[in-house]
């Protein structure tokens, strides 16, 4: 068997190497004094590689000289390219870059000029020792491999199996795989259906493990936690992003956390379990509130999501922000916990299920206020995914299997989408979260 490091400036990923942990600015590219702010943030913040959207050719420029600004800072810290829709900018982009991911459902538009323009690619990497990302999302698979495989894991790793393919045909091996879902069920089993693959063919490529679209708060990080901690727990994922509707900072603690964990660095505040069939009755003490959600969401997030477990409860205490050991049965923190949990895992649902992007340089309004707004206005509409996506460009194809989705399209006017038929264009956002839950209500 062999196992593959990939190599992005000076971070190396895979073959045992600790796992290293990234997030993506939501600047616009083409705001460089703000874009290398938030790089020196993220940086020092502990982010190990950064990403930042680069949405055409006319940001080339731009990614040059917020690698220089930040050279002359003295920061190192790898830049990732992230590339959507047009694979010319990738090419162009590559050499100034550490890494560039591109997604290939959406690389070129036609897949034979795909396969050609990725092979360019591959020689400006192989020439500048840049790293590539082979980033799958459930959401954008392409009509080429959905018609062969349908909207499934199968795809999604079939998807990534093609592309590392055309890799090894040129020779090059400087790569990284992806494989994201919103679903942590479909993630899981994408992920677990391409390591086996790849042990079949002998061998074993570096991955970048996420839930994509988690949303934000508690949600969003026990949801990564639990899909990201039970691959983690098999060796499976050399580099993490938790990725939230949030300033990227505060992705950070939740993303060192899993890799100190599964880094052998930090154990759970577990402090007993006892099974009573397929329930669980755990007692925790932790430090901190914070502490005890991600140690709930790794130590259970597998056993729900594989059906090993079935119930849960949690007791014992958490330490909370004024110093005090509050009860986690008495203040109603267990029983939320393991509802959110349930939820995560998919086994059970409390609350409409929620997509939300992260944002990136490629959005034209205030997400996450819009998303708050979103949530405080269908929390009572129960057995719904509702998505809110952050542009227009990329946001309808992420949203995966949502019921229904919230776009901004900058210019405070929004699109809403049924499925993936958009229903309502154009909206004023002030009124496009009315008009969204008149049109869920209507269709209960
Ligand atoms: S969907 Fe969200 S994260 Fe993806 S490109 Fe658009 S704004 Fe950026």
């Amino acid at each position: 068997m062999r196992t593959l490091t990939a190599k992005a400036g000076n971070v190396l990923i895979g073959a045992g190497n600790p796992i290293v942990v990234q997030t993506m600015c939501n600047t616009h590219t083409s705001d460089v004094d703000a874009t290398v702010a938030q790089c020196v943030r993220l940086y020092e913040a502990g982010s190990e590689m950064i990403r930042i959207t680069v949405p055409g050719p006319a940001d080339v420029e731009c990614v040059k000289s917020i690698k220089s600004r930040l050279k002359e800072l003295g920061i190192n810290v790898p830049i990732v390219a992230d590339i959507h829709f047009s694979s010319q900018t990738a090419i162009m982009v590559a050499p100034f870059v550490e890494k560039v991911r591109i997604n290939p459902g959406n690389f070129h538009r036609d897949h034979n000029e795909a396969r050609k323009q990725f092979a360019r690619l591959i020689e400006v990497c192989r020439e500048n020792g840049t790293a590539i990302r082979i980033g799958v999302n459930h959401g954008s698979l392409g009509d080429y491999i959905t018609n062969l495989y349908g909207n499934t894991p199968e795809a999604m790793a079939k998807a990534a199996l093609e592309w590392l393919k055309m890799c090894e045909d040129a020779d090059f091996h400087n790569v990284v795989v992806s494989l994201k879902s919103s679903n942590t069920i479909v993630m899981v089993e994408a992920y677990r259906k391409l390591m086996a693959a790849m042990k079949e063919k002998g061998v074993i490529y570096p991955l970048h493990v996420g839930v994509t679209e988690a949303g934000n708060g508690d949600s969003g990080r026990i949801k990564s936690c639990v899909g990201i901690s039970t691959l983690l727990s098999e060796g499976i994922g050399d580099t993490v992003r938790v990725s939230l509707t949030e300033d990227p900072e505060d992705e950070l603690p939740a993303a060192r956390y899993l890799a100190a964990r599964y880094g052998h660095k930090i154990v759970s505040s577990m402090t007993s379990i006892s099974l009573q069939g397929r329930k669980a009755v755990a007692v925790y003490d932790a430090p901190s509130r914070e502490t005890l959600l991600l140690d709930v969401a790794c130590d259970f997030g597998k056993r729900l999501l594989d059906k090993t477990l079935d119930e849960l409860e949690l007791t014992g205490t958490y330490v909370d922000d004024s110093g005090d050991k509050i009860s986690i049965q008495e203040s109603g923190l267990g029983a939320y916990l393991v509802d959110e949990l349930m939820q995560a895992a998919r086994r059970r649902f409390y609350k409409p299920e929620y997509v939300a992007c992260p944002g990136c340089g490629r959005t034209m309004y205030d997400l996450q206020k819009a998303f708050e707004e979103v949530k405080s206005r269908t929390s009572h509409l129960k057995n719904t995914v509702i998505a809110v996506m952050g542009c227009i460009v990329n946001g309808p194809g992420e949203m995966a299997d949502a019921d229904w989705g919230y776009v901004g399209e900058g210019n405070h006017k929004v699109t809403i989408y049924k499925g993936k038929t958009p229903v309502l264009k154009h909206i004023q956002d002030t009124e496009a979260v009315d008009r969204l839950v008149e049109l869920i209500e209507k269709d209960q």
